[in-house]
């Protein structure tokens, strides 16, 4: 998968791409990424990438030509390209988004800065928008960085575990369950006895009705839309949630 960033910050985005699990991504050729400095398609003796607003009023605003530019020369690149601008104006990322750009070819990501970008680059280049929340950041590079990191450890053999991804908190509707290491009592709190007993069925049953307790403790919401199997409707009778999981997803509905 091909990830092309346009950016007036390169360095921001450099050391990220260059550590942990997205470094071995590249290394391996399973995602290749391009940082790309809008400054190069500035006209001008300053290459000036961003103008006053027309209208007046506060900060700048990023100029079209360059971002059209910069988008024209990467559009070609992959099969099919889909060109993203980070926005807090976008749909609200999540996991289902990750899973859906995980399987395109080429994304586009632009990162916004200053006031964010001239509408009329906006109308006519970009696919698709997209917020990592509802707060304001100062540009768009770690949202770049958040949507690739997101998407990269999806990919069919990026991660070492092969379906540790699929294990993952949001991978069903459901917060996953916690996690111990050694040793086994830290300050007097011993790791639960289920997880020392080295029986398979005892352990998952128990990280089950974890990640159910944990799910209807912190994020009730997501119970909504979850499809329980027959096994599991057993379990969740037997340590009296049942009730409470149909409670909570009648009173969401
Ligand atoms: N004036 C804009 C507004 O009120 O909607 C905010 C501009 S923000 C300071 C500058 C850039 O940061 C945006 O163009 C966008 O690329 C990026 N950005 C800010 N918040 C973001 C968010 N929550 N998700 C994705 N990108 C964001």
């Amino acid at each position: 998968m091909i990830f092309d960033i346009l950016t007036i910050f390169p360095d921001l985005l450099e050391s990220p791409l260059k550590e942990g699990i997205i470094r071995r991504a590249r290394l391996n050729g399973q995602i290749s990424t391009n940082i790309i400095d809008l400054r190069i398609f500035a006209d001008g003796p300053h290459s000036m990438t961003d103008d006053r607003p027309f209208g007046g009023g506060e900060g700048m605003v990023m100029k079209p030509e360059p971002l059209a530019a910069a988008v024209e020369s990467r559009k070609n690149i992959g099969q099919s390209s889909r060109v993203i601008l980070l926005s807090p104006q976008g749909r609200s990322y999540n996991q289902a988004i990750a899973e859906e750009l995980s399987t395109e070819a080429h994304l586009v990501l632009v990162c916004g800065r200053y006031e964010g970008v001239d509408e009329r680059f906006r109308a006519e280049y970009v696919n698709d928008e997209i917020s990592i929340g509802d707060f304001i950041l100062t540009g768009g590079e770690l949202a770049a960085m958040v949507i690739i990191d997101s998407i990269t450890r999806l990919l069919p053999g990026v991660l070492g575990c092969a379906d540790s991804a699929t294990k993952d908190t949001f991978s069903r509707n459901l917060l996953k369950h916690p996690q111990y290491t050694r040793p086994r009592v830290f300050n007097e709190h011993s790791v639960p006895e289920e997880l020392l007993s080295g029986n398979h069925e005892k352990i998952e049953a128990y990280r089950f009705i974890a990640s159910v307790k944990r799910t209807l403790e912190r994020r009730p919401d997501l119970i909504r839309n979850e499809k329980f199997t027959a096994s599991e409707i057993l379990l969740l009778k037997k340590n009296n949630l049942l009730k409470v999981v149909e409670k909570t997803q009648c009173n969401q509905k």
